[in-house]
């Protein structure tokens, strides 16, 4: 299939090569020319404008970090006006629900289909090909966008809607920003007891308190080779969009009163995070904010 794929960073270029070595023919754009000439060198043709990527091609995919960006693509730059009416939309961004709604609703009217189709599983699930995708649209568009979802993830769910992909991610992920927070002061618990960080969380992780960021993402330096951790925290899932999802889970609760204490704690915790000097860190160096204290 010929796809035009928008926003090549953490996330999108990992992504896109596995389509790439799928045998998918792949036009690509963004807005840092670096990212672009990588994918060049894996097989891509470059795109030199968001408008050429998207010409006669049977799928566009999107991959960029917030509802601004997205709207700012499809709607301010009138994308969707060059977009043909058979070509099918996946957004993957994480996104507002509303923004997602809104983007679509723009391609409805012009007789294109849009998904959202917000990811789940970070950097290494991309460079796998293991992604979790969490869909809203339409149930033929989901049909229709099933075989080249599953070249970049083993698990595809259809939430409902549009903007409905963008909720379940947003819960998940208000759900994962406070695992990984509770995870890391348990971890910091036990080490200030005089407890090794790798027996200690190899206890947790076969008993009840059991969970992904034991299995997968352990934040404390050194346990997991492979984890952020291990590399000062560069890659990653970055903390600023962690602290961008927890926002969106708090807009998405004052609009119905819904009670998410729990989430507004941990996005007090990320903003507090942030602000010292670690938003560009992957999100599990929250570690460090328990153990500053030991060096100050
Ligand atoms: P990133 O910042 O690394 O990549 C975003 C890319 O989009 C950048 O290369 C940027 O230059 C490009 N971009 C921005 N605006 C653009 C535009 N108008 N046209 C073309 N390119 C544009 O972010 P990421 O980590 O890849 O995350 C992307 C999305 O995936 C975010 O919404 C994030 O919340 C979500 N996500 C990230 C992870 C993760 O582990 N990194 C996991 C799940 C979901």
């Amino acid at each position: 299939m010929d796809i035009g794929f928008i926003g090549l960073g953490q996330m999108g270029c990992p992504m896109a090569k596995n389509l790439i070595n799928a045998g998918h023919r792949l036009r690509v754009y963004d807005l840092i020319p670096n990212a672009v000439d990588l994918l060049v060198k894996e097989g891509a043709e470059a795109a030199h404008t968001a408008h050429m990527a998207v010409e006669n091609a049977d799928v566009v995919i999107s991959m960029l970090p917030a509802g601004e960006h997205v709207k700012q693509l499809y709607l301010e730059s009138n994308l969707l006006d060059s977009i043909n009416t058979s070509t099918l939309v996946i957004d993957s961004s994480t996104i507002d629900p509303d923004s997602a709604r809104l983007v679509a609703s723009e391609a409805k009217k012009r007789g294109i289909r849009m998904l959202d189709a917000p990811v789940s599983g970070g950097t290494a699930g991309a460079q796998a090909g293991t992604l979790t995708f969490i869909v809203g649209g339409e149930a033929d568009a989901v049909s229709m966008a099933k075989p080249i979802l599953q070249v970049m993830g083993k698990n595809i769910f259809h939430a409902g809607a549009n903007g409905a992909g963008q909720v379940a991610k947003i819960c998940n992920n208000m759900l994962l920003a406070i695992t990984m927070a509770g995870t890391a002061e348990a971890l910091q618990l036990g080490v200030e007891q005089g407890l090794d960080p790798q027996v200690l969380a190899d206890i947790m992780n076969n008993s009840s308190g059991g969970n992904w960021v034991l299995q997968r993402y352990n934040p404390y330096p050194g346990v997991m080779p492979e984890a952020p951790a291990s590399h000062d925290y560069q890659g990653g899932f970055r903390v600023e969009l962690m602290l961008k999802d927890l926002g969106l889970a708090e807009q998405m609760a004052l609009s119905q009163t819904s009670r998410t204490p729990m989430g507004a704690l941990a996005r007090n915790l990320y903003s507090i995070h942030s602000a010292q000097g670690s938003h560009a860190r992957d999100f599990s160096s929250i570690m460090q904010l328990y153990q500053r204290h030991i060096d100050e």
